[in-house]
């Protein structure tokens, strides 16, 4: 199964595509954080996003097409993937198509916006393998400290209130529309974010199912 995962930022994509992998037994492509280990790697192409992403913005289409075909060339992705954050732009859905990449579902992780300025600010990050924690929604068992390899976890720099306006602009206009192109294609489901992240998981699994 190839699915897409959408929704604003902090709406939890990243956390329901784990309940999806562990359910499907499928990867997870994150082109976030694929991106952030290229500028942590300080490779070519995280030189150039980085200016964008430290900005809220959004990295050019060529860069993020350009990473995602290789990703999904790659030989884990035969039984299908679920791709969280992109396409992000009706170019990036365009290029997909174009690719011959076939998706079954799209599914929309609708959170409002008050909501996500809230929960972005309690967001921490891995530094060491780039997962992802909440302080109240999804607590390290230690604090500061990654579950998963034990490196520090620590605010991204792109969840700074000032740029969290920035980014959910960013999704309206640019984002926002591949609803309207999914569901065209008669692809989409949204699932609306529940407080409890278990609740939101429940109602994923039963989207993609049903
Ligand atoms: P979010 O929590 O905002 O969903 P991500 O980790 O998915 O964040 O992405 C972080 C940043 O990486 C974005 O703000 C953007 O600059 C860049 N980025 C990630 N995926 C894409 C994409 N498909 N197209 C363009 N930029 C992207
Ligand atoms: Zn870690």
């Amino acid at each position: 199964m190839n699915l897409i995962l959408l929704g604003a930022p902090g709406a939890g994509k990243g956390t329901q595509a784990e309940v999806i992998c562990d359910a499907l037994k499928i990867p997870t492509i994150s082109t976030g954080n694929m991106l952030r280990a290229a500028v942590k790697d300080g490779t070519e192409y995280g030189l150039k996003a980085k200016a964008a992403m430290d900005a809220g913005d959004l990295v050019s289409d060529d860069i993020v097409i350009g990473i995602l075909k290789d990703r999904i060339a790659q030989d884990d992705c035969k039984n299908g993937f679920i791709l969280d954050g992109f396409p992000r732009t009706v170019p990036q859905a365009e290029a997909l198509d174009a690719m011959g990449v076939q998706i079954d579902k799209v599914v929309e992780i609708y959170v409002a916006d008050e909501t996500i300025q809230k929960r972005l600010s309690g967001r921490r990050v891995c530094e060491g393998c780039g997962n992802s924690y909440h302080i109240d929604f999804k607590p390290t068992k230690v604090e500061g400290i990654c579950d998963a390899c034990g490196a520090k976890t620590v605010i991204r720099k792109d969840d700074e209130p000032a740029t969290v306006i920035d980014r959910l602009k960013t999704y309206h206009e640019k984002t926002a529309p591949l609803k309207d192109y999914y569901s065209k294609q008669g692809k989409l489901v949204t699932v609306e974010g529940q407080e409890e992240v278990s609740e939101t998981s429940k109602l994923t699994l039963k989207a993609i199912e049903g």
